[in-house]
């Protein structure tokens, strides 16, 4: 059986209110978030969720990502802490090698995302693998390549069958059917099966993305969220949604809070820029701008 899954709209989420910081807090309590993404040819993507993170109203910001392109992003971001990390030839971070260097600070940061523009999969699934024995129960999203430590490679087991503390995932329905072997036509046949069946499985919050983004908890609950527009599939979209959701999860919220809210002022956004610009051409970065106003509106 199946439960009904709960519609995200105004008066639910009005009715979870996300934590706020005490009014006399500093920016060490408003949440800490440390983004591991990016690669030598995707450095934006490290950007776009970094700046997700702090639009999403966390305190402080730090990303990891590999050494040729830290000093580019320093520029680009001058909120963030950027760390380099020793990286393969083709600019992904250099597998458990990296994972040591940053392991021992993980414990600074109130939330981890891991992901966004990182390019080799192998290179990204073993840098992975290697970082979640430092984790000690600190909240984690993994989107994009790095979610690939639950796929089961050829001939091989997944590096990671089951999560043991708290994880996210947020495949597109091509990135879902890429990590469970199935065709993508099957995930969209049925993706709230695939979302829950995926959620179980991996012991994860999972969140099925797409004009339609269904929302499972590994405990059976799913929640349906229904917004935006087409102009939201574009580059770099989900690299803001992955950080806006961090973000959240910093600021204390569970996981299935950070990923419900963001998802709907994700979406939100997008109906914004679609107002004053039409559906199309309106840029992933300036998702980001909307957010903060989004986020006051829906207190
Ligand atoms: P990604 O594919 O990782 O860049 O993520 C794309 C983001 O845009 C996800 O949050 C999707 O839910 C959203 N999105 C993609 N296509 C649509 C659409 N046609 N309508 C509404 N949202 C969409
Ligand atoms: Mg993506």
């Amino acid at each position: 059986t199946r439960a009904e899954p709960v519609l995200v709209d105004d008066a639910m989420l009005r009715q979870w209110p996300l934590p706020m910081p005490a009014a006399e807090g500093d920016k060490e309590e408003r949440g800490k978030v440390l983004v591991i993404a990016g690669s030598r040819e995707i450095a934006g993507a490290a950007i776009l969720s970094g700046i997700g993170v702090l639009r999403a109203g966390a305190g402080k910001l730090a990303i990891a990502t590999a050494e040729s392109v830290a000093p580019l992003l320093a520029q680009a971001i001058p909120e963030a802490r950027v760390i380099g990390l020793p990286e393969t030839k083709s600019g992904d971070l250099a597998g458990a090698a990296a994972a040591d260097r940053i392991g021992g600070i993980i414990g600074r940061y109130g939330a981890l995302l891991v992901g966004p523009g990182m390019q080799n999969e192998e290179a990204v699934c073993d840098f992975t693998a290697a970082l979640l024995p430092y984790l000690d129960g600190r909240p984690l999203l993994l989107d994009a390549s790095a979610m690939s430590v639950v796929r089961k490679q050829e001939g091989k087991p997944a590096c990671v069958s089951r999560f043991e503390s708290p994880a996210l995932l947020t495949p597109h329905a091509g990135e879902m059917a890429h990590l469970t072997g199935a065709d993508k036509q099957e995930v969209l046949d049925d993706p709230v099966r695939a979302a829950l069946d995926a959620a179980r499985r991996w012991n994860a919050v999972v969140a099925l993305k797409g004009a339609v983004t269904h929302i499972a908890a590994p405990d059976g609950r799913l929640w349906r969220h229904e917004g935006g527009n087409v102009g939201l599939a574009t580059s770099g979209s989900g690299d803001t949604l992955a950080g806006i959701i961090a973000g959240l999860m910093a600021r204390g919220a569970p996981l299935e809070q950070a990923c419900i809210w963001g998802v709907a002022l994700h979406a939100r956004a997008g109906e914004r820029l679609c107002r004053r610009h039409g559906p199309l051409g309106y840029l992933a970065r300036e998702i980001l701008d909307e957010i903060p106003a989004l986020m006051h509106g829906l207190r």
